[in-house]
C-alpha cells in the first residue's frame, strides 16, 4: 500500500514504473560535494585554481543574450577547439561535459545486448552507463603494470572505453598500443577518453581521422578549471560525428558555457601557467606519498593513486574526512586512496592530515 511522501513503500512500488535495467541499479556515485564546510577537496579531480578574468568577463557578456537559445551545435566552440587541438570542426561534437557524450555514444552505437569492453578497474561511470542502455559489460582486468591487457584485443565487443590517462589509477598507455586495439577491432568503435589528457605526455588526438571508428574524448574540466560549466568535446571522422549529432539534444551547452569555454582555450597563457604548477605539485605529492610507505604507480593525470597494499584504507580516509580533508577510496581498490592534485598550501595540509591519521592506526 502506498504510504505517501516518498516512504519505503511507494519507492518499492515506482520501481515497477521503470525498466528492470533502471530499477535493478544502484545508480552512479559521485565523489562527495561539501556543500558550507570548509574542507581541502581532493576527492573529484578537479582543477584547483579557478578560471581567469577572460572567462568571467565571456560569462558577464553572455548573460546579456540568456533570452535567446545558444548556437545549436556550438559551432564557434568547435571552431576554437578544431584550432587548440588541431582537429577537423566537422568532425567535432561538444557535450555537456564529456558524460553527456558517453551518454550519447553510448545511444548512438550500442544496442541493448550488445557488448562494450574495457580495462578494469577504471571511470565507474561507463558500468552505469552501460546499464541503463541495456548494453553488457566486459571487463579485462588491468595487471600491476596497468598496461593495456592484450586480452581486451580480443573480445567481440560493439565499442570499447579505453580511459588514458586512466582514472583511478593515472597511469597512460602509449599511443602505439591504442593503435594496436584499433587495428585488432576495425569492426568495433573505440573511445579514447582523454579527460585527463593535457596532464600526459600521451595523446591519441593525432590519430583522429586516420581511423573510421576512433573517438577521443576531452573536457574542459579539469585542464580548463570549468568543471561547473560543463563542456566537453568528441572527435572523430565528420561522418562519424555527423550520426551522433542526430543523438544529442538540440540545444546541449548553454550561452554561458560556450563562451565561456572559447575564452579559457583562448588564454593559452593562463592555461600553460596553470598546467606547469599542477605538474610540478603532483611531483612533489607523489614522492611524498613514496616517503610515506605508499605504492604510487607514476601519474600522468592530475591525480595519485596511492596504495599500501593489502591495508584496508576506507578507515583513513574516513579519518581524513574528520580532519576535513577529503580523498576518494573505491570498493573495488581498497587498499588504495586517490589524491587529486590541489595548490601546495593544500598538499601541505593533507600530509599534516595523513602523517596524524598514520600515526593513530600505527
Ligand atoms: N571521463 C573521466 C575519466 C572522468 O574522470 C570524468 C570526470 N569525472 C569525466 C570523463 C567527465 O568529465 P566531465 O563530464 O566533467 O567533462
Amino acid at each position: 500500500m502506498a504510504m505517501g511522501n516518498g516512504g519505503r513503500d511507494e519507492r518499492q512500488e515506482a520501481s515497477a514504473w521503470v525498466r528492470p535495467e533502471v530499477a535493478a541499479m544502484a545508480g552512479y556515485t559521485p565523489g562527495e560535494q561539501p556543500g558550507e564546510r570548509r574542507v581541502i577537496k581532493l576527492n573529484t579531480n578537479e582543477n584547483p585554481y579557478p578560471p581567469g578574468a577572460a572567462v568571467r568577463d565571456a560569462l558577464a557578456e553572455a548573460a546579456g543574450s540568456l533570452h535567446l537559445y545558444p548556437e545549436p551545435s556550438a559551432a564557434p566552440l568547435r571552431a576554437q577547439a578544431a584550432e587548440t587541438w588541431n582537429v577537423d570542426p566537422e568532425g567535432i561534437v561538444a557535450g555537456n561535459g564529456s558524460d553527456e557524450l558517453l551518454t550519447i555514444l553510448l545511444r548512438a552505437i550500442v544496442a541493448p545486448g550488445q557488448v562494450v569492453a574495457y580495462p578494469s578497474p577504471t571511470y565507474s561511470l561507463y558500468d552505469t552507463l552501460v546499464t541503463i542502455q541495456g548494453a553488457r559489460a566486459e571487463r579485462v582486468p588491468y595487471g600491476e603494470d596497468w598496461l593495456l591487457p592484450a586480452d581486451l584485443d580480443q573480445v567481440d565487443a560493439r565499442l570499447f572505453f579505453v580511459c588514458n590517462p586512466n582514472a583511478p589509477s593515472g597511469t597512460a598507455i602509449p599511443r602505439e598500443r591504442i593503435e594496436t586495439l584499433l587495428h585488432a577491432q576495425p569492426n568495433a568503435v573505440v573511445v579514447v577518453d582523454e579527460a585527463y589528457g593535457d596532464f600526459s605526455e600521451v595523446s591519441s588526438l593525432p590519430l583522429v581521422g586516420r581511423y573510421p571508428n576512433l573517438v577521443v574524448l576531452r573536457t574542459l574540466s579539469k585542464s580548463y578549471s570549468l568543471a561547473g560549466l560543463r563542456v566537453g568535446l568528441a572527435m572523430t571522422t565528420p561522418a562519424l560525428a555527423a550520426q551522433l549529432h542526430k543523438v544529442r539534444d538540440s540545444y546541449n551547452l548553454s550561452r554561458p558555457a560556450q563562451a565561456g569555454a572559447i575564452a579559457a582555450m583562448r588564454d593559452a597563457a593562463g592555461f600553460a601557467s596553470n598546467r606547469a604548477a599542477i605538474l610540478a605539485t603532483r611531483g612533489v605529492l607523489q614522492e611524498a606519498l613514496r616517503a610515506r610507505g605508499f605504492v604510487v604507480p607514476e601519474s600522468s593525470a592530475n591525480f595519485v593513486l596511492a596504495r599500501r597494499p593489502g591495508e584496508e584504507l576506507r578507515s583513513l580516509v574516513e579519518a581524513l574526512s574528520t580532519r576535513g580533508v577529503l580523498v576518494r577510496w573505491f570498493e573495488n581498490l581498497p587498499d588504495c586512496i586517490r589524491v587529486s592534485v590541489g595548490t601546495d598550501p593544500e598538499i601541505e595540509e593533507f600530509l599534516e592530515a595523513l602523517d596524524a591519521c598514520l600515526a593513530a592506526r600505527a
